[in-house]
């Protein structure tokens, strides 16, 4: 379970994206060779950057995009993989750790032996709920199965309190849908009415599978829908979930149940294994309102059906051979348009990076990630926030009094890198070797479990929300710190043996990024110490938001097919890390570069090696499928507006390709925030 509320990450992986799959070794490198030097850097730039690139790398079959990150990745899952073929191998002499990792790996490649147990593991848990006699008991059994991780009703964690970061508080939110986002179910257009028509034919198919008729698993697929609808009506969308104020409900123990009376809470906080506490964030304090009109008006035969379907859903992916494909065929062709499922291996990597990414992550970090990949790139990155902390002081719209605030943030931020200095110990998770099911149960109750071990308890600052092979970064607002993990701090991203300005490029831009996060929209309202707390002026507050609304408008004008824009609302925080941290990194580059010899390199000034780093780590080619879903559901731009938006606001970089006044790199309203 990642934390539920603020977290940005560098891009993101699609949670139904199928990462990875060709055959060759890719060479991960910054690649001249892959420029498309026929189009005008002028004209678009991304295309003459990546267009030898996107030529060249056709999606593979059993994805629905493929970029560079999805290369490294993928090399990153090689190393993983042999990794975990020794640790798999039974013998006398393998540690603890070794033991889980490659037990759990082992139990998971096991197809015919998983096939043949059948839903053995997940008996007790459908009996539990064709056993539901009455509402009043809902709440035990809901407890059960937010503890093995199905997402039923709403969402039950443990977070910082908004305004007091030092404080571990519970917290309920909104949840219990199975289509990405509340809007798949209330947007009127013919595509979405599509993707809803056949999200009901899948959950027939898996009743079915579960061994219903077909009439009464058309029954039952209908009435979770009617009921996923409601809870979908009740819930916050996207964008204003990206406004902290609008999450934030401190409210007792007992306000809170009478949001949604009809709910046994005290039953259910019992169960679900949470210590004993007086208050709570109720992030969404409407929706426990619509939960609670459904929990009186839906038939107790339509919970059971909706309890089962969600549990069968959450497991889906381990369980029988039937069970993955029906999956897959909707989570994977329909909505993002993969044509085949990657092969078990990559799929039995990545689970184990997801249930144990602690104990891989760790020889992980031991292979590939010394002492000396920490200090060079923390070198870079306090080089970053002095560059950042100069940007600040030179900004002509800011009044000194907020200057001075912003400084003494950027001086609070903690660098984190590659790995945590303690690694998580997850010795008290039993894993067997014939029970891949059953040991992904018990690591997700483990995950639960550590959650609501956080409540009430002193802030965990050292603790990791990535492990360490992950090919992504993130700022934490309420923590306020950064975090790359090793799995990042690789070619393309950082190559030794190459120039400074394509490391910039690379892995510095990424640090500018997650810094200038903690100064964008949202993460402006947070302070040092990671409070909600405003500390701007008002007419420093009211520039920054003109300016936010330049980018909004420029992002919101970019399209990826008909019908289906960018929206600069919802990407309005990773647009301005982009454009924050590209600028950043450039200016720490010309600091580098300051008295240095600075010799052309392939025909290209460091200043162009800069932005085609840039640009390269963003070459993607994605299927419209995958591309209708992102826009929706991302907070990221499309790898090409990352690129070509942010260019169109630098001065910097018409000067270094030389482009001319109005042409559509160098538009006459560009957008500046930081
Ligand atoms: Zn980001």
């Amino acid at each position: 379970m990642l934390k539920t509320v603020f977290f940005t990450l560098l891009w993101i992986a699609s949670a139904l994206a199928q990462p990875a799959a060709s055959s060759k070794p890719p060479s991960v490198r910054f690649d001249i060779g892959a420029l498309d030097k026929s189009a005008d850097p002028c004209v678009d730039f991304y295309q003459f950057a990546c267009g030898g690139w996107l030529k060249a790398n056709p999606i593979p079959s059993d994805q629905a995009r493929w970029g560079r990150f999805d290369e490294l990745m993928d090399r990153n899952r090689e190393t993983l993989h042999a990794i975990l073929e020794e640790a798999a191998k039974p013998s006398a002499g393998r540690d603890s750790v070794t033991r889980q990792i490659g037990d759990y790996y082992a139990a998971c490649m096991d197809e015919k032996g998983l096939d043949a147990r059948g839903l053995a593991s997940l008996e007790p848990d459908l009996a539990r709920i064709r056993d539901l006699k009455d509402k009043a008991a809902l709440a035990g059994l809901v407890a059960r199965l937010h503890r093995i991780g199905v997402d039923v009703l709403f969402q039950f964690s443990s977070g910082q309190d908004f305004k007091d970061s030092g404080e571990v508080i519970a917290q309920a939110d909104q949840g219990g849908i199975g289509l990405p986002d509340r809007d798949y179910y209330l947007k009127d257009d013919p595509k979405s009415a599509e993707l809803r028509d056949k999200y009901v034919v899948h959950m027939q198919r898996m009743m079915q599978l579960l061994g219903e008729k077909p009439e009464r698993a058309k029954a039952d697929a209908a009435a979770i829908m009617r009921l996923e609808t409601e809870l979908a009506k009740g819930s916050l969308d996207l964008v204003s979930r990206r406004d902290p104020e609008k999450q934030y409900h401190r409210l007792g123990a007992k306000d809170f149940a009478a949001l949604s009376p009809s709910f046994a809470w005290s039953q259910y906080y019992a169960a679900v294994g949470a210590p004993e506490f007086q208050s709570l964030n109720a992030v969404w304090p409407d929706f426990f309102k619509a939960l609670d009109t459904q929990l009186r008006a839906t038939s107790l035969e339509d919970w059971r059906a909706y309890l089962t379907w969600h549990l069968v859903h959450a497991q889906a992916r381990i369980l029988p051979a039937a069970f993955v494909s029906e999956n897959f065929d909707y989570f994977g062709k329909t909505l993002t348009g993969a044509k085949e499922i990657r092969p078990r291996w990559k799929r039995c990597v990545d689970f184990t990076d997801a249930e144990l990414g602690e104990a891989l992550g760790r020889k992980f970090a031991e292979r590939t990630f010394g002492k000396q990949g920490k200090e060079r790139t923390l070198a870079m990155v306090q080089a970053i926030e002095k560059s950042l902390g100069e940007d600040i002081q030179q900004l002509s719209w800011m009044s000194p009094a907020t200057k001075q605030q912003a400084a003494i943030k950027l001086q609070a931020i903690a660098n984190k890198i590659g790995y945590p200095d303690t690694w998580r110990d997850y010795s008290s998770i039993t894993i067997k070797r014939d029970d891949p099911l059953g040991n992904d149960l018990r690591a997700n109750e483990f995950d639960f479990q550590r959650w609501m071990n956080k409540i009430g308890k002193p802030v965990d600052r050292a603790e990791w929300q990535m492990t360490p092979p992950t090919v992504n970064a993130y700022y934490d607002p309420q923590m306020n710190n950064i975090n790359f993990p090793a799995g990042i701090l690789q070619p393309p991203f950082f190559d030794n043996d190459l120039d400074d300005a394509v490391n910039f490029g690379g892995v510095g831009m990424v640090i500018g990024h997650e810094l200038t996060h903690g100064f964008d929209d949202q993460g402006r309202q947070f302070d040092a110490v990671g409070n909600l707390k405003d500390w701007w002026t008002e007419a420093d507050a009211k520039e920054f938001e003109t300016r936010a609304t330049c980018l909004a408008d420029e992002y919101s004008k970019f399209s990826v097919a008909p019908g289906a824009n960018v929206n600069g609302r919802l990407t309005l925080g990773e647009n301005t890390a982009d454009n924050g941290g590209v600028r950043v990194a450039l200016m720490a580059l010309e600091t580098v570069l300051a008295n240095r010899q600075r010799p052309e390199i392939g025909g290209f000034t460091p200043e162009q090696r800069f932005f085609l780093a840039y640009g390269q780590i963003w070459c993607e080619n994605e299927r419209e499928e995958a591309a209708r879903l992102s826009v929706q559901t991302n907070p990221h731009s499309p790898a090409r507006f990352r690129v070509n938006g942010v260019v169109q606001n630098m001065p910097e970089f018409q000067k270094a390709f030389s482009c001319k006044a109005g042409q559509p790199m160098t538009p006459v309203n560009s957008c500046r925030v930081w």
